[in-house]
Parts: structure tokens; C-alpha cells; sequence
């Protein structure tokens, strides 16, 4: 079923799901400070230079001064919002400060706009288009550019009235217009682009899921859990832990299929795995090896705490009541041995879950200890 993701996207370019959109905040601090930080330094900088044409348009030597001074801090503090825009932390934190510093670039802008003892209307109205233009470039929360732009707007247009007072309306009037239309088509523009980059944020996210999960239990498929079980391996190489991997296969499944037909052998396996999924931990990784199949990979689990636990879901799963009635499962569990590779550690508990259907199915075998007499299905 194809689903129309813009519904998830509220009026301000945000996920309507406050959980979605911290996640996604979170993914997009990362790539940000990857080309925020440029970007607002090359801003930084061609603002400062800006002071070139106020040196020939400012005749007051005190005047001149004062706008220096005033674009020389803002420099600064753009140069110190470049150090240390990497010890952010959070993504609102970071939308805090990029509108800060773009309210400011307004108010610098309004004050040379003072400064200058006859200002040209159309040459200030080009500034202030080239600031509304910068505001929806730099990366900032939708809500929070559409405030700059209009904060920008608003007070050079009142500026204008105040400082400018032979203005000619029309030109005035035109003016507005064109700054309200570069306004609106810029914000548009953004919140498409927030829009996109959301979606395409979803698109991603589902196509991990796609590619580490089993599409009818849910849980991890085989690519994601060889790639845990190496991790784990290597971590506990590096850092010794106790590592113990849990292998189980249904009894008689295929004579599920054959008495109640596929769909229900289907059914049969998620009622398995979620039954299993409660009795595991958040950390553990469970996932499907194969058909009627199951991995379980318990980090920093002694031996003897696995084969209890296997124990326990064994019982379970032998005295509960599935779709296609009862049904049990026979298990290998061992733990990682010191240097072991990661094939030989998983031929070691296939081979013991071999054992333990060899031994009548439906019980736990481990590497020396025979925790339970093979048990009849019918037990
Ligand atoms: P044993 O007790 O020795 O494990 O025998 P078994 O019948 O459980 O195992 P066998 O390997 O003979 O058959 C497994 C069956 O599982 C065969 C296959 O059709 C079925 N199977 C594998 N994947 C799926 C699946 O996704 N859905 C369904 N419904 N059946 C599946
Ligand atoms: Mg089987
Ligand atoms: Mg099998």
C-alpha cells in the first residue's frame, strides 16, 4: 500500500510525530555542521566586506567608524559561532543560534542603513533581498526563516518611512512588492525542501528496515545478525565478555504446513517469535536464520544463565496454546570460546541443535551438559 507521506508533514515542514522528528533532528545535526560551518563563515566574511562600499559612501570619518566597528564584532562572532558550532548538541540548540545570528545580520544591516546620510532606497532594497535570500539558504527550522524574513522586511520597510521621507510612494509601493514576492517564493521554495528532505529521511529509514529485517517476523534477518555477531566478536576479542548464541528449530513444522496449509504455518512462526521476543532482552538479537529457524545472540551472557534461559523458553513455547495447537522446539546454546572464529562458533551450536533433534526434539543441548532427557513431542 503506498502511503501519502506529506500527511506526516505539519504546516511548518515538521513531522507531525514529535518522535519522528527528534530522530530525524537528530540525523540532520550530524550532515548539518558538515556545510553549516562553511556556509556561515563565507556569509560571515562577504557581509563584513560590505564595508568596502560604506568607506566611499560614508563621508562622516566618526560614522565610518562605527560601522567597522559594529561589522568587525559581528565577524568576531560569527568566527566564534564557527568554533564552536560543533559542540552543539542539539538540534533546536543549533536553530537557536543560526536565527540569532541572522537577526542580528538585519539589525547590523538597519543600522549602517542609518548610518548613510543619503542611502539609495533601491540599493538598501537589494540588500535586504539578498539577506532574505541568504536566511532560506542557511539551514534553519522553516518556522524560524519565515520569522527572519519577515522581522527583515518589516523593519526596513519602517526604517524606509523613517529615514526616507521624500520617498516617492510608488517607487515605495513597488519596493514592498518585490521584496514580499522574493519573501514568499523563497520560503516556498524552503519549505519544499524541508518538505523533500523529510521524505526522503522516511525513504531511507524504511529501506534500512527492508534490509536488515525479516519481512514475516519482523525480527532481524541474516545479513543484519552475521553483521552483530561480528561486531560482538571483535568486541569481545577486544574487551572480554561472555558471548552465548542461542540456535532453534520448530519440530515437525512441516507437518504444520501440510495439516493447516502455509498461511497458518506463516502465523505460526510470528506467534513463535513474539512469543520468544518477551522473553528476551532489548539487547539481545534475535533473528530468523531460515525458514523455521532462529538465532538468538546473547551479549554478556554466561553459559549457564543461556541454557537457563533456553530452558525456559522451551517450556514456554512447549505449553502454549498456537494457532495450529501445540508444538515444541529443539535448541543448541553455547557460549563464545576465547579467539573462536565466527563460523566454527556457529557450527559448534548448529551441530548441538542437530544433537538435540538426533535426541528425540524438544530439548536443550550444550556442550557438556545434557540439560534435559530427550522429551516425546507428545510430552
Ligand atoms: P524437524 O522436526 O526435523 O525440524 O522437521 P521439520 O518438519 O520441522 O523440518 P523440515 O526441514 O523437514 O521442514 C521445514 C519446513 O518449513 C519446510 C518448509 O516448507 C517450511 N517453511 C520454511 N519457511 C517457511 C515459511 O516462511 N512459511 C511457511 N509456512 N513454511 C515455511
Ligand atoms: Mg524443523
Ligand atoms: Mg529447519
Amino acid at each position: 500500500m503506498k502511503v501519502d507521506q506529506t500527511n506526516m508533514i505539519n504546516r511548518f515542514g515538521e513531522f507531525k510525530d514529535k518522535k519522528l522528528e527528534k530522530e530525524y533532528e537528530e540525523s540532520e545535526l550530524i550532515v548539518l555542521f558538515k556545510y553549516l560551518r562553511p556556509i556561515v563563515l563565507l556569509l560571515g566574511i562577504l557581509y563584513f566586506l560590505f564595508v568596502i562600499p560604506d568607506f566611499y559612501f560614508v563621508k562622516n570619518p566618526k560614522a565610518f567608524q562605527l560601522i567597522f566597528l559594529v561589522r568587525a564584532v559581528y565577524l568576531i562572532l560569527i568566527g566564534i559561532f564557527f568554533f564552536r558550532m560543533k559542540s552543539i548538541k542539539k538540534y533546536s540548540t543549533l536553530c537557536f543560534w543560526v536565527t540569532l545570528y541572522e537577526v542580528m545580520a538585519s539589525v547590523v544591516f538597519i543600522f549602517v542603513f542609518y548610518q548613510y546620510e543619503s542611502p539609495d532606497f533601491f540599493i538598501q532594497a537589494f540588500g535586504i533581498i539578498a539577506i532574505i535570500l541568504a536566511v532560506c539558504l542557511v539551514p534553519n527550522r522553516w518556522i524560524n526563516m519565515i520569522m527572519v524574513s519577515v522581522f527583515t522586511a518589516v523593519t526596513f520597510f519602517a526604517a524606509s518611512i523613517y529615514f526616507l521621507e521624500q520617498m516617492d510612494a510608488s517607487d515605495f509601493s513597488a519596493v514592498i512588492f518585490y521584496i514580499l514576492l522574493v519573501a514568499a517564493l523563497s520560503s516556498s521554495a524552503s519549505f519544499r525542501t524541508h518538505l523533500f528532505k523529510r521524505i526522503h529521511f522516511l525513504n531511507g529509514r524504511d529501506l534500512i528496515q527492508l534490509s536488515i529485517r525479516d519481512p514475516l517476523t519482523g525480527i532481524y534477518n541474516r545479513l543484519k545478525f552475521d553483521d552483530e555477531l561480528d561486531k560482538w566478536i571483535s568486541y569481545a576479542k577486544r574487551y572480554p565478555c561472555d558471548l552465548s548464541l542461542m540456535i532453534f528449530d520448530i519440530d515437525y513444522f512441516k507437518k504444520i504446513n501440510d495439516c493447516f496449509g502455509h498461511l497458518t504455518g506463516d502465523k505460526v512462526l510470528t506467534e513463535v517469535t513474539d512469543l520468544v521476543r518477551g522473553m528476551i532482552r532489548e539487547t539481545d538479537i534475535f533473528a530468523r536464520w531460515g525458514g523455521e529457524e532462529f538465532v538468538i545472540l546473547l551479549p554478556n551472557t554466561h553459559k549457564s544463565e543461556a541454557v537457563e534461559i533456553t530452558e525456559r523458553i522451551r517450556k514456554r513455547i512447549s505449553g502454549y496454546d498456537f494457532t495450529s495447537g501445540h508444538l515444541t522446539c529443539s535448541f543448541g546454546v553455547d557460549s563464545w570460546r576465547k579467539e573462536e572464529e565466527r563460523d566454527s562458533f556457529v557450527q559448534r551450536v548448529d551441530t548441538l541443535l542437530l544433537n538435540a533433534k538426533e535426541m528425540g526434539k524438544n530439548n536443550v543441548q550444550s556442550d557438556d551438559v545434557h540439560l534435559k532427557k530427550p522429551t516425546l513431542l507428545t510430552e
